[in-house]
């Protein structure tokens, strides 16, 4: 059988949010492109739910109109105006995402299940200049000198995609990474995820905020329950991967346990009703900066393992890299220069400009977080502190700031009550 042949200026691999991210800045730059996906939409996603003020910054950047929209759909979108920690000890503290808000101003994130949120993104795509082909199985991929190219079926036709530069946008488990760049993810910094949907958790915050609860037994990873449209929740835990293995924890077990017996949850899940089976995933994490590209490639979101090793937050992460890829290769398609160096200069190098602070203050905060007494501590002084409290949630939008909680000094003084 003669494969069909296509050509395109570029080829994306994967349309989670890094996929999208990038499908909608090539096509606001007038770029064509070929996205390649093994699912069908909608499709689930393991994930916590969480969308912060970056997906939202990325979107309105795009289309302000479509952020309007996620509010306007309270069943399907929840926003969400903070989060509470709650130490180790079960005190919990509680940060707004910045400033108060002011009376019309929206949330700077929502939660949404991934089945919805990820379906609300696709149908962004701009289909004047994507061409989608979902349910595909990828074959092989073939890197020349300036050309890529990939072989995949859909419903019993070959297809072979030809282009000059590929953007794998593949998730956890990238098959393009594997592939292109043969080395092993997950020996890396990683962790592991559960998350289960729950229907009847009481004491859901009103606003939305998402509770981080960081169990001794799970240090440095955390217990989470987000609130959902619909009285619903997504309850999930996270942990090392390498803690997980060294203790030899049996993580559905653990997170079971603190729902039936934890004093500060388990009154909640009284009445509560597990809708299905609790599912697990690779969280992929930024922990030091890596190369993001080559020669005729990018990676991005979980392909490029950009999650944020404190808060797990990872949609944000894959949309804005998503955003810059298209944008590097808007700069570099003029002069058809898909090189390592100039990727390199139009894409690793002003992602990490934008990202690489975060990205460092939360690998040290991941870190610190194996120290419980810390943790107690911070969140003791912070209780009693409205200023400290204001400090912390300043640091959500300020890095500067957040640059202090990597410093000693900080713990010092709030020991020493200055
Ligand atoms: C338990 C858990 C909880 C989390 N909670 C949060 C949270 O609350 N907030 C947050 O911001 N982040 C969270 N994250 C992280 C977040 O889920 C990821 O960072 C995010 O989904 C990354 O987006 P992506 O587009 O890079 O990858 P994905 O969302 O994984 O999308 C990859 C796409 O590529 C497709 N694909 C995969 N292989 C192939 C192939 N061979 N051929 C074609 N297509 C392919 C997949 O079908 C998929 O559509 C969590 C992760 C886990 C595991």
């Amino acid at each position: 059988m003669t494969p069909t042949t296509i050509d395109t200026p570029v080829i994306i691999v994967g349309a989670g949010p890094a996929g999208v991210g990038t499908s909608i800045y090539l096509s606001m730059a007038g770029i064509p492109h070929v996205i390649i996906e093994k699912e069908t939409f909608p499709r689930d996603k393991v994930c916590g739910d969480a969308i912060s003020g970056k997906s939202a910054h990325v979107l309105r950047k795009a289309n302000p109109q479509w952020l309007q929209e996620v509010y306007q759909q309270p069943e399907h979108f929840t926003p969400s105006r903070g989060i509470i920690f709650v130490a180790p000890n079960g005190k919990p503290l509680r940060i707004p995402y910045g400033d108060p808000l002011r009376e019309g101003e929206l949330a700077p994130g929502f939660t949404s299940p991934r089945l919805v949120f990820d379906d609300f993104l696709f149908r962004k795509i701009n289909r004047q200049y994507a061409t989608i082909f979902e349910g595909a199985t990828l074959k092989t991929i073939d890197k020349k000198p300036n050309e890529v190219s990939v072989c995949f079926e859909k419903e019993g036709t070959e297809y072979v995609v030809k282009a000059p530069v590929i953007v794998a946008c593949d998730g956890d488990k990238s098959w393009v990474r594997k592939k292109i760049i043969n080395d092993d993810a997950a020996e890396k910094a990683y962790s592991v995820g559960l998350r289960a949907y729950y229907q009847g958790v009481t004491g859901l915050d009103e606003k939305g905020y998402i509770e981080l609860h960081f169990l001794p037994e799970v240090l440095p990873g955390y217990f989470w329950i987000f609130p959902l449209p619909n009285g619903r929740a997504n309850v999930g835990v996270g942990i090392l991967s390498s803690v997980l293995r060294k203790k030899k924890i049996n993580l559905r077990e653990q997170m079971l346990r603190a729902i039936e017996q934890n004093p500060t949850i388990s009154h909640r899940f009284a009445n509560a009703r597990l809708e299905n089976k609790i599912q697990g995933w690779g969280l992929p994490m930024g922990m030091k900066r890596e190369s993001l590209s080559g020669d005729n490639y990018l990676l991005c979101g979980d392909a490029a393992r950009l999650i944020d090793p404190f808060s797990g937050e990872g949609i944000g992460n894959a949309l804005y890299s998503g955003m810059l890829a298209g944008e590097a290769l808007a700069r570099c398609a003029p002069q058809q220069d898909f090189s390592a160096a100039r990727l390199k200069q139009e894409y690793d190098d002003i992602l990490y400009r934008r990202l690489g602070d975060e990205l460092r203050i939360s690998a040290t905060l991941q870190r610190l977080c194996r120290f419980p007494w810390l943790f107690n501590m911070v969140v003791n002084k912070a209780e009693k502190s409205p200023s400290l409290s204001n400090m912390i949630s300043s640091m959500f939008t300020d890095l500067d700031l957040r640059e202090q909680l990597r410093k000693p000094s900080f713990y010092a003084k709030i020991l020493l009550n200055r």
